[in-house]
């Protein structure tokens, strides 16, 4: 894709370990979903938000999750829902570059 070509004449590396957790290797599948410091993320938000739907468990692509999490949560919180399941990504793929390329620590709290 555009952006893996463009990162690859820069020199800059698919990261092989997460930096959020330092447990397992970095897919955008674990980054997102798997990793605790995600799932942590995903259950905070949606617990502050009063969505009853469940973080992402094993599911294997974001789509999944969404499905499920659809199906879950009642007709009025569905807008929420939807700006949550795209800002919570987005702001873990934030903090995963601070790791990255800032050498920050990864904190939830400010995150959340
Ligand atoms: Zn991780």
């Amino acid at each position: 894709c555009w952006t893996a070509s463009r990162l690859a004449r820069r020199g800059l590396q698919h990261h092989p370990r997460c930096l959020l957790c330092d447990q397992d290797p970095e897919t955008i599948q674990h980054l997102l979903m798997a990793c605790p410091f995600a799932k942590q993320t995903w259950h905070i938000i949606l617990d502050w938000a009063h969505i009853p739907a469940q973080p992402p468990a094993n599911e294997t692509t974001m789509m999944d999750w969404w499905l499920r999490a659809k199906a879950q949560t009642p007709p009025t919180l569905r807008k929420a829902l939807q700006s949550i399941t795209l800002l919570v990504p987005w702001m873990i793929w934030k903090q995963r570059n601070e790791c990255v390329f800032d050498n920050a620590r990864p904190l939830i709290d400010a995150l959340v």
